[in-house]
């Protein structure tokens, strides 16, 4: 999968103004510089960081503590030297989405609902993340052309909900997005819309009037899930986001990853799951993290995250417990685990 790292999936043409605007910062030295941290933290060698560069947005940024290298957002964000170990066991593709992805940028692993690629670029490059090696940016949707993957819903009358996923929904401009959620419309089995997003979070700017205006008027139900991993990713801007969102009817639902040192604790978990609540937004997964090479270091063993969800069912009410989730190739579902 070599020629994967090397594609370059943004479509700059089709990329929303909010996040073509926004500060990004892309270097590991103005990031140190930016948060008061030692210049001299050692980050990936050049040749590795040029696969899967640093990328945050200044508005993510902004959430995290000045002078902490051990922050909680930092470290998502932070390509350190951990990342060049070779960790036994993991993978390249750790969830077997390559094998199911079709050419127009579909995957349909799961009965009812099909997930598009809608583009393979991301406002923020979270260093846990599977799509460091993938090679979203050779299928066709990524580049912009949906017409396969429209032909391919419209054949099939189970698929009732479609998930917008990519990289993020939310990197494409909102003519773009109208334009496809107009032609999925005219899908009649099509009954459901869902967004999966992370750039809402890191970039709550995105969250403006043209997204808000088709999101209103589309005849699908919508639901947005949201990707946030820590309380301390919810500010007021990411809230006032929040309420935009819900304003338009729909449905917001949390996914997190749990990754070592950065939400590995109850207490954590805890506060987010009521920090999401207090903005209308419930829990929905809690993944164990992809085995993806690269991201060794950011794994928390099965047991201890088994331990971890009794002790939050023993202190939150049960629509704040995310399910504890597994991505399993040739499952026909994700496999939730019992605590
Ligand atoms: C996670 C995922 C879904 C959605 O699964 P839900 O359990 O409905 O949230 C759909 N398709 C693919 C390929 C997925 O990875
Ligand atoms: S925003 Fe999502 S898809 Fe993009 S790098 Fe982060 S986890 Fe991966």
């Amino acid at each position: 999968m070599t020629s994967a790292a090397k594609s370059k999936p943004e479509a700059l043409f089709s990329l929303s103004p909010s996040w073509q605007r926004a500060a990004l910062i892309g270097r590991p030295g103005e990031l140190l510089l930016r948060l008061g941290l030692d210049p001299a933290l050692p980050a990936l060698d050049y040749e590795r960081l040029r696969h899967f560069p640093l990328r945050v947005p200044e508005a993510f940024v902004a959430r995290m503590h000045r002078g902490d290298p051990e922050d909680p957002l930092f470290l998502q964000v932070w390509p350190g030297m951990a990342e060049g170990i070779d960790t036994p066991g993991f993978s390249e593709d750790a969830v077997g989405d390559l094998a199911k992805l079709t050419s127009g940028g579909v995957i349909h692993k799961y009965k009812g609902r099909a997930l598009l690629i809608a583009t393979g670029a991301c406002a923020v490059n979270c260093r846990y993340c599977f799509r460091r090696h993938f090679p979203y940016g050779d299928s066709l949707a990524s580049r912009g052309n949906w017409q396969e993957a429209l032909e391919q819903v419209a054949a099939d009358p189970s698929i009732e909900e479609v998930i917008l996923s990519g990289g993020d929904p939310l990197s494409l401009n909102d003519d773009k997005l109208s334009a496809l959620v107009r032609e999925l419309e005219s899908i009649p089995h099509v009954r459901r819309l869902r967004l999966h997003t992370r750039t809402a979070v890191v970039l709550p700017e995105r969250v403006d009037a043209h997204l808000l205006d088709w999101l209103g008027r589309t005849r699908l139900q919508k639901v947005i899930v949201l990707h946030v991993n820590h309380p301390n990713e919810i500010d007021q801007a990411l809230e006032a986001a929040i309420t935009r969102l819900r304003g338009t009817g729909a449905t917001l639902l949390n996914q997190s990853v749990l990754l070592r040192k950065v939400n590995d604790s109850a207490d954590i978990l805890a506060t987010l799951s009521e920090r999401l609540f207090a903005c209308g937004v419930l829990p929905y997964y809690l993944h164990l993290l992809d085995r993806v090479q690269g991201a060794g270091h950011f794994e928390v063993n099965e047991n201890k995250a088994v331990k971890l969800m009794g002790e939050l069912a023993a202190r939150l009410p049960g629509y704040l417990v995310p399910r504890l989730a597994r991505e399993e190739p040739g499952a026909p579902a994700k496999t939730l685990l019992p605590w």
